[in-house]
Parts: structure tokens; C-alpha cells; sequence
């Protein structure tokens, strides 16, 4: 008979925050009709893949039904806002809760559509009134981020608009740094796209922020390209109009002007470990490579996490890298948890390996706009560049390395110091030179590089910045200050 349609269902999660009320919905629903069990997302989101065309609309009905049930979540029937992670606790971070959800409820969708669902990665079912707001409001999808000065793990300059909260004396959220015009997407074989990392417009006093994210939203919507969907999104209207021209605009659209206040410099903590959290509880952060949660037979990462969820936490957090932070945990029951970790086969936190901020993208088989694979090639090209990076590391940090099955950047590779972009079956852009912090875009080294070359090369990058490296130079800043062009040799026998 026909290939069954299989599909892909996304979860509209802000901030990545869910009660383990919630998380045992999707757990349950991968359990039963998906294939590939949990997939966190480089949102904070939740995909289920392979969910066969008859069985989504009762899944869709649970998840809906046990929403509803579910305090206050009901109303979170937004566009996906991402959020500052914080497995500390922490009281200041916490306040990005409420701006989140304020953001969230602003721009609401008036639809109940919870869901994006996609066939063979098309949008399938999209609801009326949602269509409705994208024709009134903007030509092409908007990504907000909310988080606080100086920690950037939700890589803001990748959104289309970034709220940066600073707090005063008392640790109160006084006011905002206003960052828009970032987007990682670019189209193969069209020049005009580009990725962009978002303009710093200023800082703006707390009680401006609506009017402000207002303006923002509808200058996007008076100005977007609406003929050509790749010049649609607020990156190109800011490109091409330029930045003074954006700040004016939204200025004058708000009634309030920019202060010109200095940026903090970006300091992110890794949330992965145990920490103490600020109400006395630990909480745990777990890299999971390309955010897979599934059961393999000497791994059983989906049955662990469920128990653990079930017995010892009171909330859990996907983070922009797609791990995942267990809070509200006992502390007397962290040996506990460690057991069952382990009874599974899943190792504990070993700090600074490459592992720790890989990230990739769904790619093959699921993603129907993949030219080369990304996660199904992850931990193989991981453990490849690990091996390269203990050869040379000299006690430096590891890079980030990012890979994505096409230019479309859905792990954002530009962002990273070392990227990844799939072009060609087996074949790969390599991009180098972003930072840890995510402030700087990468540089293209090289076109349809197959993986081998690409350890090559960067045995000899390595081995460059190891002998040339300042002693805690991180690698992209060390690519960046001496230049693409002095770390050359990559001519031969590439493309
Ligand atoms: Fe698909 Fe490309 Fe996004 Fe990867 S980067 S998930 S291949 S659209």
C-alpha cells in the first residue's frame, strides 16, 4: 500500500518551562505514536516525529485536554518566546518569567491552535484566525528571546527582536536593553540571503516595553517584504533600511527615545551539573546530544528521565542547546536520582568537552528541506573533533560547534565558533570564528567539504591555535584576531 503520511508535531512552550504534569503528556504521546521519541528543540520547544496522519488528531486532543488542566497554562497560547535559563533559581532571572509571559500574551495568537503541525516538513493545518494575524501583523515568522544583562544562553542576537532586562540596586528589573534584527536562515544558491546577528537600539526605562515591542511588531509589518518570502523577515528590513532608519522608526511609532546606556559584558553560566537553587532544592542540567530523548537497549535516557520527572522535580526547563534542567530536586535525594542515571547508562556531567555545547539540527531523515545529514552524523563528528581538540587544547576552553543539514541554520551554526552547513550530500560549509558568547558571526572557510577534510583542517586550526593561541584564548577569538586568511591551507585537494 501507500507510504503511510507521517508527521511532526511542536509544542508552543515558553521559555521551555513545563510542570512534570506536562511533561508526562508528551511522554506519554512518544510513547505512543512517535517514532522517535523526544526531540527538544533549539526553541525550548518539544518536537514528536513520525506521528502517523490518523493518530494526530488524538494527540493533539490529549495534549490540549491535559494543558487545560494544567494551571495557568491554558492561556499560554503564544508564538514561542525563548527565555534565559535559570537552574539556579535565581530570584533576578526569575522575574524573565513574567516578561515572557507578558511578551507572550501581547502578541497572542487568537487561535486555539496550540500546534504547529508539518507534513514532509510543510505546514499542513494552519488555523484560520492564525493565518488571519500573519496577514494583519507580519509577513514572516518573529522570534523573540528574554533575558538579563550579561547572561546570553538563549543566543539573542539570533532573534528577530531580544529583550535584555537590567535590574537596579535591589536586584528589581529597572529597564531593558532593546537588541532586533537577527536571523540565522539563509536559501541555498540565493546571494541575497544572509545570516545577521541583531542590532543593540538601546536601553529603554521598564515601563516602555510594551510600547516599545509594539512598535517594533508593527514597524516589521508596515515595512516587511511581503512579495518575496525570503527578504520577509525583520533582518532584511533592517538591512537594507539601515539600523538608524529602525531606531527612528520605532522611536517615533512609541513616543520614547533610546537612552544610550553601555551593554554589560555576556558572562552565560553553563546550566549543566548540579547546582543549588535559591529556594534550598538542587537542580540538575543534562546535556542530551541533539536534545534525543529515546530508550536504547543500553541506554535508556526516555525511561530515566520519566522517573526522575515523576518522583523528584517540581519543574523542568529545555534549554536553547537543547539539554535539559531538572528543578525542585530534594537535596537528600541527589544521590538517588545519580543512581538512577546511571542504573540507565547515562554518565554524569564531565565539564568542557565539546559535547557540552554541540548542537545540531533534525535534518535526515525527518527534515524534508535536508541536503546532508546533521544529527544521525552528531556524535560521530563530536567524538571526531574532541579527539582533535585534546590533542591541541592546552587547557582552553571547548568550542561550540554547531552542524545543520542546510543553510536554513536551525542550530544556528553562524553563531558558533566552529559550523557546520550541510550542501550536498556528505558535504559541508565550514564556518569559523563565532564566540562563546554568541556576539560574533562566524566566517565561511570553505564550500562542500566532505567531514574528513574538515577534521584536517581543523587538526592544522588547532594546532595554529595552540602554538599561537594567548593561554586562555578562546578558539573562535583566536580565528577572528588572526584571520581567516592566516589559517589557510585549505586549498589543497578541497574544493
Ligand atoms: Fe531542516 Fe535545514 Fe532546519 Fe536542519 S537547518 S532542521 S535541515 S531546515
Amino acid at each position: 500500500g501507500p507510504k503511510p503520511f507521517t508527521l511532526m508535531i511542536r509544542g508552543r512552550i515558553p521559555g521551555g518551562r513545563l510542570s512534570p504534569e506536562s511533561w508526562r503528556v508528551w511522554d506519554d504521546l512518544a510513547s505512543a505514536y512517535s517514532s522517535g521519541g523526544i526531540r527538544l528543540t533549539t526553541r525550548q520547544s518539544i518536537q514528536l516525529h513520525g506521528v502517523l496522519k490518523s493518530q494526530v488528531e488524538d494527540s493533539i486532543k490529549k495534549i490540549h485536554q491535559s494543558l487545560q488542566t494544567t494551571t495557568g497554562a491554558c492561556g499560554d497560547v503564544v508564538r514561542n518566546v525563548t527565555q534565559a535559563v535559570n537552574p539556579w533559581g535565581d530570584p533576578k532571572l526569575a522575574q524573565l518569567d513574567h516578561v515572557a509571559e507578558l511578551i507572550s500574551q501581547h502578541f497572542e495568537v487568537r487561535s486555539q491552535a496550540y500546534f504547529d503541525i508539518f507534513l514532509d516538513g510543510e505546514s499542513v493545518r494552519v488555523d484560520e484566525q492564525e493565518t488571519i494575524y500573519g496577514d494583519r501583523y507580519l509577513p514572516r515568522k518573529f522570534k523573540i528571546a528574554v533575558s538579563a544583562e550579561g547572561d546570553n544562553s538563549v543566543d539573542i542576537y539570533t532573534h528577530d527582536f531580544a529583550i535584555v532586562a537590567t535590574f537596579n540596586d535591589g536586584g528589581v528589573i529597572d529597564g531593558y536593553h532593546i537588541f532586533a534584527g537577527g536571523g540565522m536562515g539563509t536559501s541555498h544558491n540565493n546571494e541575497a540571503t544572509f545570516p545577521r546577528l541583531a542590532d543593540h537600539l538601546g536601553w529603554i526605562p521598564k515601563k516602555e516595553l510594551i510600547p516599545i515591542s509594539e512598535a517594533i511588531v508593527t514597524t516589521q509589518r508596515d515595512f516587511g517584504n511581503r512579495e518575496d518570502r525570503s527578504q520577509a523577515r525583520l533582518k532584511y528590513t533592517i538591512a537594507h533600511r539601515g539600523v538608524d532608519w529602525f531606531r527612528h522608526e520605532v522611536s517615533s511609532r512609541a513616543g520614547v527615545d533610546f537612552e544610550d546606556r553601555p551593554l554589560a559584558p555576556w558572562k552565560t553560566r553553563s546550566p549543566l551539573g548540579w547546582f543549588d537553587q535559591a529556594n534550598g532544592k538542587k537542580a540538575l542540567g543534562l546535556h542530551l546530544l541533539s536534545g534525543r530523548i529515546i530508550d536504547q537497549p543500553n541506554r535508556k535516557l526516555k525511561s530515566a528521565l520519566r522517573q526522575i520527572i515523576d518522583h523528584y522535580v517540581t519543574q523542568v526547563q529545555i534549554t536553547a542547546e537543547q539539554d535539559l534542567i531538572l528543578e525542585g530536586i530534594d537535596p537528600e535525594k541527589q544521590i538517588e536520582v545519580e543512581t538512577i542515571l546511571d542504573q540507565n547508562g547515562i554518565s554524569p556531567f564531565s565539564p568542557n568537552r565539546i559535547f557540552d555545547r554541540a548542537v545540531t539540527c533534525v535534518a535526515l531523515p525527518t527534515c524534508v528541506k535536508a541536503l546532508a545529514e546533521s544529527e544521525r552524523v552528531g556524535e560521530a563528528t563530536f567524538s571526531s573533533i574532541q579527539e582533535l581538540f585534546d590533542k591541541h587544547r592546552q587547557g582552553r576552553r571547548a568550542p561550540t560547534v554547531r552542524i545543520t543539514g542546510c543553510p536554513n541554520g536551525c542550530a544556528r551554526p553562524y553563531a558558533a565558533e566552529i559550523g557546520l552547513v550541510g550542501q550536498l550530500p556528505g558535504k559541508y560549509a565550514l564556518f569559523l570564528g563565532g564566540s562563546q558568547e554568541g556576539t560574533r558571526l562566524a566566517k565561511k572557510i570553505g564550500d562542500k567539504l566532505k567531514l574528513d577534510d574538515i577534521y584536517r583542517y581543523l587538526d592544522f586550526a588547532f594546532s595554529q591555535w595552540s602554538k599561537q593561541g594567548e593561554p586562555t584564548e578562546d578558539f573562535g577569538d583566536f580565528v577572528d584576531r588572526v584571520g581567516l586568511a592566516n589559517l589557510k591551507p585549505i586549498e589543497e585537494g578541497l574544493e
